[in-house]
């Protein structure tokens, strides 16, 4: 299926030979050739995959996805759970309740009827002080507000029938959670949208654009030309792409593209955080759990919980651990530092052993990392997804997405709705 990556019709084989044969001298910005396309979608993350899969399929339009990595999802959209999450944590008619409702009910529908493996395998949240059981109460309430069906309160001895590892006072049994093999999702969505004429142009980087009369111009170059630049003279455009629709959904260097695109209001872009989130997995022992297992959510994420892929092998994470001084070039370039320290493992241990103390010494290993695209920082609270169209910045044609972190992945299929609604309306 590595043919997916391979130019597959005239725009990207224009893209492509541009960018292969523009001189690498500074180019005037009259001279920086120009190509028109219908709708552009800038990152081949999940949620711009699943943009422009409902924008081909279902709307007939003509679309080029631009991501500056040699392949679609290699970003936080393979550096994640995995878990289909049911709707239980977001605050009732945000737009992260909304999305990840009907997201799941997209997600389960898509992946039943195009064979992507998936399993609906439940979660139990669970409170382990007396302090934690009102926290659990009040999860329930919201997620019932949110319209997820079939929250059962258990008390522990319930819990530990389903789950005999398990320690609990209580839980909260959700029935619609479950996990997604991420990768086949993107690669069913990817060969649906190429089906129906999208096409997806790699190592193809934007850096800027401007607003110029009704044109939106995005000034796009190929991942090679940014990764040599010096920093020192004007990053310049290889080619500028003339769109109709445009769509940023370049996860963690969303917002630094729109404040690179001159004619955007600068002051409504919001500013950009990152909270690394590490996971560790079990050396050479069958999962001791067929159920996710959540405990109470922490500031800046849901806490350590245990998480199953589709092969039955259990992970636990991630934490949080929040980082600083990221630039632009290095970050649309994914250059983030994505290793996981062994002595992380020192904080793991006593909070999985909470709720899992059969947890043995020297059983967990480094896994892999991920970092959540966030909008606020440590000491501000969660915020809700962020989608920005003309009513908010005034250009028609654009919409940016900020802020797409938990439950993102779920909510692809319902964003991707919302998206195409707003630019189509
Ligand atoms: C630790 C962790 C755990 C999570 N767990 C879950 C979970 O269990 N369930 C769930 O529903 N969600 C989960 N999420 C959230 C989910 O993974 C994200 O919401 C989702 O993957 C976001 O997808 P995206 O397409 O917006 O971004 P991304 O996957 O980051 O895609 C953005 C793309 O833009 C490209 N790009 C960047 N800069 C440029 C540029 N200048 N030009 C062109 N392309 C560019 C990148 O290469 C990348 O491919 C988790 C997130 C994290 C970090």
């Amino acid at each position: 299926m590595l043919g997916t990556m391979k130019p597959t019709n005239s725009i990207t084989k224009t893209i492509s030979h541009k960018l292969k044969n523009i001189s690498r001298t500074p180019l005037s910005s009259s001279s920086i050739p120009k190509e028109k396309v219908d709708c552009l979608v800038i990152g081949a993350g999940v949620v711009g995959i699943a943009v422009a899969k409902e924008l081909s399929v279902k709307h007939g339009r003509e679309v080029l996805v631009v991501d500056s990595a040699p392949t679609f999802g290699t970003g936080t959209s393979s550096r994640n759970s995995e878990v289909i999450h049911a709707g239980i944590y977001y605050p009732p008619n945000s737009l992260k309740a909304f999305f990840c409702v009907r997201g799941k009910e997209l997600l389960y529908k898509y992946c039943k009827d195009h064979e992507v493996p998936h399993k609906q395998i439940g979660k139990l949240i669970v409170a382990n002080g007396l302090s934690e059981i009102p926290k659990l109460s009040a999860l329930m309430t919201r997620g019932i507000q949110n319209g997820v069906e079939s929250l059962t309160m258990m008390d522990s001895y319930e819990a530990m029938t389903l789950e005999p590892e398990l320690q609990c006072l209580k839980a909260l049994w959700s029935p619609s959670s479950g996990i997604v093999d991420s990768h086949s999702l993107m690669l069913s969505l990817v060969g649906e949208a190429e089906s129906h004429g999208t096409t997806f142009s790699y190592n193809t980087a934007v850096i800027g654009g401007h607003i110029e009369g009704n044109e939106i111009q995005i000034h796009v170059s190929g991942s090679n030309a940014i990764a040599n630049w010096n920093g020192r003279s004007e990053l310049d455009s290889e080619l500028i792409l003339v769109p109709k629709l445009v769509v940023n959904s370049a996860g963690l260097s969303a917002p630094a593209i729109a404040k690179r695109m001159k004619g955007l209001p600068n002051g409504i872009i919001p500013a950009s955080h990152y909270a690394r989130g590490c996971y560790f997995t079990l050396s050479n022992t069958k999962s001791p759990f067929k159920h996710l297992i959540y405990p109470i959510p922490e500031v800046g994420g849901l806490g350590v919980h245990v998480t199953l892929d589709l092969n039955g092998q259990v992970k636990f994470g991630p934490d949080v651990e929040w980082i600083e001084g990221i630039h632009d070039i290095p970050s649309f370039l994914n250059m983030f530092d994505y290793s996981v320290r062994e002595d992380r493992a020192k904080q793991f241990y006593p909070a999985i052993r909470k709720y899992y103390p059969g947890l043995k010494d020297g059983s967990l290993e480094p896994g892999y990392a991920g970092i959540r695209p966030k909008l606020s920082g440590p000491e501000e609270g969660s915020t809700d997804f962020v989608v920005q169209g003309e009513d908010i910045h005034g250009i028609s044609g654009l919409v940016n997405l900020f802020g797409i972190e938990s439950p993102g992945l779920t909510s692809c299929m319902a964003i991707a709705e919302h998206v195409a609604a707003k630019l189509l309306k």
